[in-house]
């Protein structure tokens, strides 16, 4: 069975003291748990993605966890170190505990203007460096849905991103797939779409590269009344939760129900 990953997007919300007061309900709940200490075998990894300014104070909160909670950053610079005000590079994010980074979230390619070229210069860094496990991002807006283009989109978002990385081999890649009409909308792709939709995303990459450790994983208004629906698909490997994810109630029931922990 595939492990899954259940992740945390807070994007630009909460300080250092919200964070405290976050995790200070969250790890009672989890440490709430009947079997609490079966959690480190648990088939499941949680990923907290907090604010840059608050990566060390999470790592330091978590550290007990660490088992089966994992810090990712909400994005990455390709270079190493530099004249690049305002981006943050692999040395960094690794000194602050992070395992994984999102690259390429629709906001950034959206709001920021991030292009294939600069997500394919990312994604090839992190290969380079191997500290990093990435969640690419991936996924059409409305226009391309409704045109029935969703597939050869993600496969062309793919294909882009992945196009600096040397040789075929890709290890422990982590796709987000994320349509950007679902995302903070409160209308979810239906769980059987979703399914096409990853399916396709293993068949695409299985048919040009050789892959192992692969999660494809789902991302748009997941909440704790849709999640057991989504997770029962077979090629939906876990989820990426944004706005649900800022109250640690409602991020905890999605956890649970996503592991079917009772
Ligand atoms: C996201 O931005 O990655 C996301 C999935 O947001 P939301 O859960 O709020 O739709």
């Amino acid at each position: 069975m595939r492990k899954q990953i259940i992740a945390a997007n807070f994007k630009m919300n909460k300080t250092d003291e919200d964070i405290k007061k976050y995790f200070a309900v969250f790890l009672d709940l989890i440490n709430g748990l009947k079997n609490r200490s079966n959690l480190s075998g648990l088939d499941s990894d949680l990923i907290f993605a907090p604010p840059f300014t608050s990566l060390s104070g999470t790592n330091k909160i978590i550290k007990t966890c660490r088992d089966f909670i994992k810090l990712s950053s909400q994005n990455v610079y390709y270079e190493k170190s530099g004249a690049y005000t305002g981006e943050i590079s692999i040395d960094m994010l690794a000194s602050c505990g992070c395992e994984y980074t999102i690259i390429g979230h629709s906001e950034r390619r959206n709001i920021f203007n991030e292009s294939d070229e600069l997500i394919g210069k990312k994604i090839e860094a992190v290969y380079k460096d191997g500290r990093l496990r990435p969640i690419l991002c991936v996924g059409e807006n409305l226009e391309v849905r409704k045109n029935d283009g969703q597939e050869k989109f993600v496969e062309n978002q793919l294909l882009n991103a992945l196009k600096y990385v040397k040789g075929t081999v890709i290890k422990s890649l982590i796709v987000a797939y994320e349509p950007v009409w679902a995302i903070g909308t409160g209308m979810p792709i239906k769980a059987e779409d979703g399914e096409a939709m990853h399916r396709y995303i293993y068949d695409y990459l299985e048919s040009g590269y050789s892959i192992s450790e692969t999660r494809v994983i789902y991302g748009g208004s997941v909440t704790e009344k849709n999640i057991e629906e989504i997770m029962d698909k077979p090629h939906i490997d876990g989820v990426l939760v944004g706005g649900a994810s800022l109250d640690p109630q409602s991020f905890y029931n999605i956890f649970r129900l996503a592991s079917n922990i009772n």
